[in-house]
């Protein structure tokens, strides 16, 4: 077959034309004949299955029977005219009724011929009644490419009224096989092939959209969701490896003082195994003459802060200046108070820069950045502003990306002629394949583990009505030493209502709570970044027990005395979001606990993200579970990412497809990069016409 025949255009299909052609376009992007073969069907229906009347259920399923018509007659009724048949076949009879087309099927229904009838069917009046069959004469239903699995198309209103039935698109893919007539160019090579049992591509297509049984569109949907999955890997990959060939990194050969010195003297702790083999995994990163481009997933509290100082130490012991940014201002605070009591005694030197530090201290910390005085600055968004310049900034460190967009990253890129190395670090757990798929273009870390000796944090379900006992076991707890957070939810849109909300709050709080025996700290958006931090800082202090706040303390706050946290309207929040707040306790030595306050009414999802939160403390499993809930639309990122527009695939249901699928791609680009060992031909060619036409592969970005 000519290569190009998948790409002539729908109109010269024969049965379309102009008209439909335009339609086909405009209704489901049908420009060529390789879209109508990508047209998957959402679902079959099985007619593998033929019923008698009397085998018929009082349910409303599809169903399929053979008989025939033996009388037919006009029904008035108020609303107007029915038209009413008596279908039979030898074990009892039935109604097929139409309220639309009935002159239309009055003059071309056969009477007593054998027909195969096909629709939902309805108990009505002591009979089985079938409104608007399908309908076929048994001849040509034995005769025409049996479906026995009817495929369902996408369809729109306005493809049924220009006449493109369900059953006329199935036509068309009919007349699209004939005049392909078997010639099928093969798009992955006999190796995946038979490792994988794959059927070959036209068999795949056939069984997609005539499916023979059950079985064969098993066999012929892995067979092209692998494909999917497979060429989208390989762009990702190749994207990586020609990103890591063409970009040329500072070499971090040395390791030197800085590191030595910290790793053997100043570390505060045994690192864990899953920290020791990040750093290893950066540090083959930094000495391998490319740019890093690495994402480091950890579960909130898993350390990553440290493998951030580390990674920071090595550039610094290579001659380079460090950069740490984070997405608020109290975690910028919080990641420089931390960092800097680490790095004391060290030589190390490091300022912090946000929007609220003034004009007057900016201006010695723009100097010593320019002069190489200043190692490391840590900071807001403050930090990526062009008149921050650096003498030469060997490596960003952004920290809870889902703050931030690409856009950030591309701006820390900038900030040198030669890129700096770039590590990306969060705590938002997404699932792993589609971390690889979203972020193609970093490699992946993970650390997961967990400093040892941490307790579990114990999470349960309350309603408001018990509010009362939820007060008292605060209180418990605050006589023991601990100390507490009242979170209440932000949300954008209705902020003054939250507000308001939070504000309640407080004051029902402050008069459970009072002083001079509890003391609280409240924190929310609308207060100045200057009182945000002194409320913050009493809590830290410990010289508050209760900090009440909106989601503003949501990352990375780190208090390790505070063992309680206190959710209100649990319901109104994401999983990830009430994963990450259940994260500021059970950093210290007490047991600590998460207490999800909700009203009586919670809709279905909302009892999920509940049960899931008391079930299970693993950011991971987590992610899991948002996803399914969600899709992945609604994870950041996956707009920008091409991954919505898969076909046949589905990132959370062939989620081990797209593994195996990973795994082949990178075996591949790894053992012939270019493609150039025969065997890998065909892989070879599809990929180049891929690229081609990316109008029918709209998933490579
Ligand atoms: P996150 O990954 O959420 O940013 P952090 O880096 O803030 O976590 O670490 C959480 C807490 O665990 C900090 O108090 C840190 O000092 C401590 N920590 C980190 N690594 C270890 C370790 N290997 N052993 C003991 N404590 C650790
Ligand atoms: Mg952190």
């Amino acid at each position: 077959m000519n290569p190009n025949f998948l790409q002539t255009p729908i109109a010269y299909l024969k049965g379309v034309g102009p008209n439909r052609a335009e339609t086909l376009q405009s209704e489901l992007g049908i420009l060529v004949y390789q879209d109508l073969l990508n047209l998957f069907p959402n679902r079959y229906i099985d007619k593998t299955q033929y019923y008698k009347v009397n085998q018929l259920q009082k349910s409303s399923a599809d169903v399929q029977v053979i008989g025939k018509i033996v009388h037919i007659k006009t029904v008035e009724q108020k609303r107007g005219k029915r038209l009413v048949a008596k279908f039979i076949d030898d074990t009892g009879e039935m109604e097929l009724v139409w309220f639309r087309g009935q002159k239309w099927i009055r003059d071309n229904l056969q009477l007593n011929m054998p027909y195969v009838i096909f629709g939902k069917c309805n108990w009505f009046n002591g009979v089985f009644s079938m409104p608007h069959p399908e309908m076929e004469l048994l001849k040509d239903h034995e005769q025409g490419l049996r479906i026995a699995m009817q495929p369902i198309y996408p369809s729109t209103e306005k493809l049924i009224n220009k006449g493109i039935t369900n059953r006329v698109i199935s036509k068309l893919l009919q007349q699209l096989f004939e005049e392909i007539k078997g010639n099928f160019l093969e798009t992955l090579s006999d190796g995946i092939r038979n490792d994988l049992k794959l059927v070959s591509r036209l068999e795949a297509f056939l069984n997609i959209h005539f499916p023979k049984n059950q079985e064969a569109l098993a066999k012929a949907q892995f067979r092209l969701k692998f494909e999917e999955l497979f060429y989208l890997q390989m762009q990702l990959i190749a994207k990586n490896m020609l990103h890591k060939q063409r970009i040329k990194g500072f070499n971090f050969d040395q390791v030197g003082e800085h590191f030595n010195d910290f790793y053997s003297n100043k570390i505060p702790f045994e690192l864990t195994n899953a920290q020791k083999r990040v750093l290893k995994e950066i540090r083959s990163d930094l000495g391998s003459n490319a740019q890093m481009n690495r994402l480091l997933q950890g579960d909130v509290g898993s350390g990553k802060t440290i493998v951030a100082v580390m990674t920071m130490l090595l550039a610094i012991d290579n001659g380079y200046q460090a950069c740490l940014i984070a997405p608020t201002e109290i975690l910028a605070n919080q990641h420089f108070n931390g960092i800097s009591e680490l790095l004391e005694g060290t030589g190390v030197t490091s300022k912090l820069l946000t929007g609220s530090v003034k004009k007057s201290e900016r201006k010695p910390i723009h100097e010593q950045l320019e002069n190489g005085e200043l190692h490391i600055l840590i900071g807001t968004h403050a930090v990526l502003e062009d008149k921050v310049k650096f003498k030469n900034l060997g490596l960003g460190i952004i920290d809870e990306q889902h703050r931030f967009g690409v856009a950030q990253r591309s701006k820390i890129w900038h900030k040198n002629e030669i890129p700096p190395h770039i590590l990306v670090m969060t705590a938002t757990p997404i699932p792993r394949t589609l971390a690889m798929s979203l972020y193609g273009d970093l490699d992946i870390s993970v650390i997961d583990e967990l400093p040892p000796g941490r307790k579990p944090i114990k999470t349960v379900h309350r309603y408001d009505t018990n509010r009362l006992k939820v007060f008292q076991f605060i209180r418990d707890e605050i006589k023991k030493g601990r100390q507490v957070y009242i979170v209440y939810p932000l949300i954008q849109e209705s902020e003054a209502l939250d507000y308001k909300d939070l504000m309640d709050g407080y004051e029902s709080i402050a008069r459970d709570f009072p002083v001079p025996e509890f003391q609280i700290s409240i924190v929310h958006g609308q207060m100045k970044p200057a009182d945000k931090d002194y409320e913050m800082e009493r809590f830290v202090k410990g010289e508050t027990q209760i900090m009440v706040a909106t989601t503003v303390i949501e990352v990375g706050v780190n208090v390790p005395n505070a063992s309680v946290m206190i959710i209100e309207s649990a319901e109104r929040f994401g999983l990830s979001q009430l994963h990450q707040l259940r994260g500021r306790v059970g950093r210290g030595a007490d047991q600590s606990f998460c207490i999800l306050m909700t009203s009586h009414k919670l809709s279905t999802e909302a009892k999920t993200r509940l049960e899931t939160m008391v079930r299970t403390n693993d950011g991971f499993e987590i992610a899991e579970v948002d996803l399914k809930l969600r899709g992945p639309g609604d994870i950041m990122g996956t707009q920008q990412s091409g991954m919505l527009n898969l076909k046949i695939a589905d990132i959370v249901k062939d989620n081990a497809i797209l593994k195996t699928a990973r795994y082949y791609a990178s075996l591949l680009l790894r053992s012939d990069p270019r493609l150039e060992n025969p065997e890998n031909l065909t892989i070879r060619h599809t990929y180049a016409q891929l690229v081609k036409y990316k109008n029918i592969w709209n998933y490579i970005s």
